[in-house]
């Protein structure tokens, strides 16, 4: 069956973000317009814009479009903004982050997900997302400082390179806890360098592996 898929989108913002309080009209703009289903494997097209995770591969998951929303509302890029996203994944938050900001850096550290992810971005145009492959708790150092920086797996705990590479002014999200239950924590980085560390939603996502990470089998 051929799917009317702007027609699901609208459906999507409608009923998952607007109806649960996203409010900036910027990141509703955004998930309204970037095609999520590019993002995933055509037999999971149908369910694209459904109300959960999916998987992409390599026992990775692109996360679910709320939220997407709600880690996007927090980091609120300016039009002049650099971001940093770690993990990659399937592309489409870095995607959607670059709908609203002047560049994206976006690492991940699997590399077949990181060259599928370029494949799609280059396919939709997006040519202010740069996607490396590495282990992305050290940072992307030539690129820094950043205005903001996202993190879509769950760390033990807020990874010192980043927090160093992260402006005066800036802000960082992150899902901080063990491996199966998160809290969204929103790191502002003042002034003269101090943080100030606010909970959002609980959340789970999958571990954020490498030096100031989780260990590669999950610890
Ligand atoms: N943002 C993605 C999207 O829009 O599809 C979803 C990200 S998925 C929930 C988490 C990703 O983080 C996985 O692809 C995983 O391989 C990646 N990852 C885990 N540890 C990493 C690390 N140290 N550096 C970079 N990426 C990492």
């Amino acid at each position: 069956m051929v799917q009317n898929f702007d027609a699901l989108r609208k459906k999507m913002v409608e009923t998952q973000l607007i109806a649960r309080g996203i409010k900036d009209q910027r990141v509703l703009q955004a998930m309204l317009k970037v095609p999520r289903h590019l993002f995933v494997e055509e037999a999971l097209w149908d369910r694209s814009y459904g109300d959960y995770a999916l998987p992409i591969g390599e026992g990775q998951t692109i996360s679910q479009p709320y939220m997407v929303a709600v880690m996007t509302e927090l980091l609120a890029p300016d039009k002049d903004d650099k971001v940093l996203e770690i993990g990659t994944g399937s592309g489409y938050q870095a995607a959607v982050l670059a709908e609203l900001a002047s560049k994206v850096c976006t690492v991940e550290r699997i590399g077949a997900l990181g060259m599928r992810a370029r494949k799609v971005l280059d396919f939709l145009g997006y040519s202010n997302i740069a996607v490396r492959t590495f282990d992305g708790t050290y940072g992307w150092r030539d690129e820094a400082p950043f205005d903001g920086i996202i993190v879509t797996a769950a760390s033990p705990e807020v990874p010192k390179p980043l927090l160093e590479q992260l402006k005066e002014g800036g802000r960082m999200v992150i899902p901080i806890g063990d491996k199966y239950l998160q809290t969204l924590m929103v790191a502002d980085k003042k002034p003269g360098g101090a943080v100030d560390l606010k909970e959002s939603v609980k959340c789970v996502f999958v571990p954020l592996i490498g030096a100031y990470g989780f260990k590669a089998d999950g610890r």
